[in-house]
């Protein structure tokens, strides 16, 4: 079966009418994201087991991906990451069933490789002839990557105290890299400037659709890995939100598509850094957007992201799943990355050491119980933060 994508519709919603996605579109007309919709009626008819055969990659969820007029996708294998029962830090903390989603293991070391796939995928479609985002260094990475494969060219705007090796792999990859004093949203702004008037393609977070589309991926990977039936709980560090975004939304299509019934979903876990918690202290307020944190500082590079344009869809999906919101220091993010390497052998980000720090508390208060199946997402690798071990 070819893609059933259809049109670009917005998150609110708002009222506006559905958008053409053969014009460029990035945000609604009201400011809010806009997502991809598809023909959910006609993938009805898409059996599961049609899977069996196929790539080990996530276009292999293609009929729900956005591809228009048969077009080919740009991909360098991202996806179908493995899911690893980490038996031996679940008996140290306390857990029978404990999985570990290694997404360190897409190209650039990153679950950020999923939305660039798609968000190039789509640039390219769109004739575009250079991207450029704001980026903390995986996204940038990524965006570089993806660019290079589609024959665009690659700008993108970092902090300047963004950390070495994100500088030099985004170099690697014969992207221009913009140096910016300050943090990822003033980075965001410059490309915004520079950009408009030449007609870049802005692959920001959430400002343009597909990048979700692309992470989406990890729900329905999930699904088929753990033999369609959801865990308890999914834990996941959130900067911008579009991996919770995605699943969310995965959630939705996977349900109404047949493939896991109807029921109750995952518990969703929002973790993030003691010193930039928007979307912690917000869902503690009861709030519906999240105030712009002040301030923020995390060695979690990807958590570093004091404002996040999908805020509300993120505190929805916190809160129809009946989940939380967890903040934790960075010296237990750097044990986080030791306990996980130690006993399971997994190359851990910051944020995925954040990840066990978080899940640890949640066990501690009662929260999780021993017996709940947990699915950790490990974000990223370790090898780009490898200073923060010496610290
Ligand atoms: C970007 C990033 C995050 C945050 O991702 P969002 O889905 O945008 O919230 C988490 N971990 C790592 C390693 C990242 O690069």
């Amino acid at each position: 079966m070819a893609s059933l994508f259809t049109h670009l519709e917005c998150s609110v919603p708002c009222g506006a009418p559905a958008c053409d996605p053969r014009m460029r579109r990035h945000l609604c007309a009201c400011g809010a994201p806009l997502l991809a919709r598809y023909d959910l009626a006609a993938a009805r008819a898409w059996p599961r087991e049609s899977l069996a055969g196929r790539a080990p990659d996530m276009w292999r969820y293609r009929e729900l991906l956005p591809l228009l007029d048969g077009e080919a996708p740009v991909t360098l294998g991202e996806g179908f990451t493995p899911l690893v029962h980490a038996e031996r830090l679940g008996a140290a903390i306390g857990l029978d069933r404990l999985y570990i989603k290694d997404e360190s293991l897409n190209p650039t070391n990153s679950f950020k490789a999923r939305g660039q796939s798609a968000a190039i995928t789509r640039a390219r479609g769109l004739r575009a002839s250079t991207i450029a985002l704001p980026t903390a260094g995986n996204a940038g990475n990524a965006a570089a990557a993806y660019a290079a494969a589609a024959g665009l060219r690659c700008e993108v705007f970092m902090p300047a105290d963004a950390k070495r090796p994100f500088v030099d792999e985004c170099r690697l990859y014969g992207a221009h890299v913009t140096l910016v004093d300050g943090l990822i949203t003033d980075a965001g702004r410059l490309a915004a400037e520079r950009g408009g008037p030449l007609g870049w393609y802005d692959v920001s977070t959430l400002k343009e659709p597909y990048r979700i589309e692309g992470k989406k991926t990890m729900a329905y990977e999930l699904a088929e890995q753990m033999d369609w039936r959801w865990p308890d709980w999914i834990v996941y560090p959130t900067g911008g939100g579009t991996g919770m975004v995605g699943m969310w939304k995965a959630f939705d299509e996977i349900e109404a598509i047949g493939w896991v019934p109807r029921g109750p979903r995952p518990r969703m876990v929002s973790v993030q850094a003691e010193h930039c918690a928007p979307i912690v202290r917000a869902f503690e307020q009861g709030a519906e957007r999240a105030a712009p944190w002040e301030h923020a500082a995390t060695i979690a590079d990807g958590l570093r992201v004091p404002r996040a344009i999908g805020d509300f869809l993120i505190l929805r999906a916190i809160r129809e799943s009946g989940g939380t919101a967890v903040a934790v220091p960075d010296d237990a993010m750097v044990e986080g990355m030791l306990r996980i390497g130690r006993l399971e052998g997994v190359s851990a980000a910051p944020e995925g050491g954040a990840a066990l720090a978080a899940i640890e508390r949640l066990l501690a208060a009662g929260t999780i119980r021993q017996s709940d199946s947990v699915v950790l997402f490990n974000t990223g690798g370790a090898l780009k933060y490898l200073d923060v071990l010496q610290a």
